[in-house]
């Protein structure tokens, strides 16, 4: 990888480079990328501008197939479709001679794949201008040394202006502002082991913590003795010790390279029994029509994570005889992550390890490299919003719907960016752990740094079920909770789990600037009539034993009222375990589901991520799915929406998207 030059200290646009405006109205974005058109900030408004450019538009999963970023680069943006067409020809952006690209709000939200800014970066690309980014692109930006400014920045720079590089380091943390000084995290590592830069170390007096703050102040580095050190408060920069993380093979080949180019062929990681690789995101794309094409390069993206996993000695997740033993986020809750632990992964839900009241987060494979290698990372402590659950949830509603409602109504107006998402309160002793999971596993949607649920009395006994023989008086020892008076930027919350109901988040309309967002939440009772022909579930966030229940429960009351899955859908359940599946089998449920005509498919991510089965086939289809997000073309070219897992089975049946209720289909069989 070439180090990225430092940038310097006044910020000019450079003669002969171009401006490109990411504009809601396509025709202007094709007539750019023609060479036809140049704006400026005065030809557009804000309003103007694309809002939620997502990763997976920036980078569509078959182009991250690639694993070389000038590779990557030459398919930026192939995932932005208007009219069943690519925008972005293949090399339009690199050859469009453009150094700046402009958007609207929450530039980059999605997955952190960093590939999204390894696209722009190696098609030229050194400044991003949005109104808000999400965090971890915002993350990968500062560490691929790509510069990040508003729309009066990019107003003056448009004038002839220069502009103070300090500007663009406004509002980071020290070390992130010496990152973007050094033009990137591995320029900035090198010059910290070469010895050339002090880090800055907090000295935030002792006061009451949230859970986030409590855990990255115990895993602060170089803080000395005393009181001192020990406390941390939001915007303080940290360097602080990583218990463990993960990579899989979407994303080792990326680590892997970098790791080689940074460091040479001998490169070693520290401490490698804590990091772990799995085969699961992947291991079914052979079965999409779409994704035959990529055969050849996703065996390299396998082949390149067993030699870095021979090379490191990492934890060993593959696949035997091609079956995965889950999706990583599943398989870490049940046997990596620990009460209290920090862990970093490199894909978005990671924050599911919040469930185990752990600090996890995504993070890019740059900072995935540098931090296995070093075995602390960088960190800005975050701010938290706290959700105080009361009450339980009325019969059919789950904790999906309670997080379409987050969604909608904290996420939408952004109260949860970038903040860690606490759980709290005595409605969290009414959610099994598999519940709570679901709403960790979302915070990734709420474009929330991650989320942390309290720990009690289930999280020991599902610990202990789960890892016999476990070290529980270290869980309880190391388990954080807020202090009394601890502080929440985002507010505390309180949310009346029996006020939920069930919920979906529609596919919006992209082609008219209404973008498919997990934030677009409705409540099915409102929807009208909506037809689907494909319900879909599984994945991380809804292939959990739990989950597998809720499919079952509905399922079984359809099929002792004589009922198969509606003529016109296909119904597909996907377990996010081995170890899921197993306990499907135990309890007898594999009948249940083949007599009502689902297809089972084995663990491992698929149709959420275009690589499965369940994907839809034309812009057409309708899908169900209990996924976590529907963002354009991420699942297939159809229309997707979200939903609990009693809704996806319940609306497999009736051939509507169509709320749960205990005996609906006896109902239908015996009017009253
Ligand atoms: S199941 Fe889907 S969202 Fe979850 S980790 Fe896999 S690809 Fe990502």
């Amino acid at each position: 990888m070439t180090d990225s030059p430092k940038p310097p200290e006044t910020v000019r646009l450079t003669p002969g480079k171009r401006v490109l405006f990411l504009t809601k109205d396509p025709e202007l974005i094709k007539r750019q990328l023609a060479g036809e058109l140049d704006l400026t900030m005065d030809d557009v408004t804000v309003d103007d501008l694309l809002d939620d450019v997502n990763t997976d538009a920036m980078t569509p999963a078959w182009v991250c197939f690639s694993h070389r970023p000038e590779d990557i680069a030459r398919d930026a943006y192939a995932g932005l479709i208007v009219d069943g067409e690519r925008l972005f020809a293949r090399d339009a952006l690199r050859d469009g001679n453009f150094e700046v690209i402009v958007s609207g709000y929450r530039k980059g939200t999605g997955s952190s794949r960093e590939t999204a800014v390894q696209a722009e970066k190696w098609s030229g690309i050194r400044i991003a201008i949005a109104a808000s980014f999400a965090p971890i692109h915002a993350r990968n930006n500062v560490n691929q040394g790509v510069l990040m400014g508003d729309h009066e920045v990019l107003r003056r720079l448009q004038a002839g202006e220069g502009v103070p590089l300090e500007e663009f380091t406004e509002g980071y943390d020290p070390i992130s502002k010496l990152v973007i000084r050094h033009g990137g995290l591995f320029p900035f590592s090198k010059a910290l082991a070469a010895g050339e830069i002090d880090l800055p170390h907090p000295d935030t007096p002792p006061r009451p913590m949230t859970m986030a703050e409590k855990l990255l102040a115990r895993h602060l580095l170089g803080t000395g003795d005393g009181d001192a050190g020990r406390y941390v408060k939001p915007g303080d920069a940290v360097v602080v010790e990583v218990d463990g993380g993960y990579s899989h093979e979407f994303t080792t080949a990326q680590v892997h390279h970098f790791l080689e180019e940074e460091f040479g062929p001998g490169y070693e990681i520290q401490d490698p029994e804590r990091f772990a690789v799995f085969e699961d995101h992947l291991i079914y794309a052979d079965d999409v029509p779409k994704m035959r094409a990529f055969t050849d390069k996703i065996d390299t993206l396998r082949d390149l994570q067993r030699e870095f996993q021979g090379h490191t000695g990492a934890r060993d997740f593959s696949a035997k005889d091609r079956v995965s033993p889950g999706i990583c986020h599943e398989v870490a809750r049940e046997k990596l992550v620990e009460p209290g632990d920090f862990i970093q992964a490199t894909d978005s839900h990671t924050c599911m390890g919040g469930v185990n009241n752990a600090l996890a987060w995504g993070v890019g494979a740059t900072e995935y490299a540098n931090l296995i290698h070093a075995g602390f990372t960088m960190v800005e402590v975050p701010e938290s919003i706290r959700f105080e659950l009361d009450g339980e949830l009325p019969e059919g509603v789950t904790a999906k719907d309670l997080m379409l409602y987050v969604l909608l109504h904290y996420a939408r107006p952004q109260m949860t960016l970038n903040r860690v998402m606490e759980f709290t309160g005595p409605g969290v002793a009414n959610l099994s752990m598999d519940e709570r999971a679901t709403l960790t596993n979302m915070a990734t949607e709420c474009s929330a740094r991650t989320a942390i649920v309290v720990a009690d009395e289930a999280t020991f006994r599902w610990l202990r079920e789960w890892r016999p023989g476990g070290d529980e008086t270290r869980w309880r020892e190391r388990a954080v909770a807020p202090d009394p008076e601890a502080e929440y930027a985002g507010g505390v919350h309180r949310i009346d789990l029996s006020a939920m109901r069930p919920m979906v988040a529609h596919p919006g309309d992209p082609d008219r600037g209404i973008p498919s967002d997990p934030t677009n939440g409705a409540p099915i009772d409102q929807l009208g009539e909506v037809e689907v022909d494909i319900a879909y579930g599984g994945s991380c966030t809804a292939g959990k034993i739990d989950d597998l229940e809720f499919y079952h429960r509905v399922v079984e009351e359809a099929v002792e009222a004589g009922l198969t899955v509606h003529p016109r859908v296909r119904f597909l359940i996907q377990f996010g375990s081995q170890a899921v599946e197993e306990h499907c089998r135990r309890r007898g449920m594999m009948e249940t589901f083949e007599r009502a005509g689902v297809t089972l498919i084995q663990p491992g991510c698929g149709a959420c991520i275009g690589c499965g089965p369940g994907v839809s086939e034309s812009p057409d289809q309708v899908t169900v799915s209990a996924i976590n997000r529907n963002y354009k073309g991420r699942s297939g070219p159809g229309k997707l929406y979200l939903a609990s897992p009693l809704t996806v089975a319940a609306s497999a049946f009736t051939g509507t998207i169509t709320a749960y209720k205990p005996g609906m289909f006896v109902r239908e069989l015996v009017p009253a």
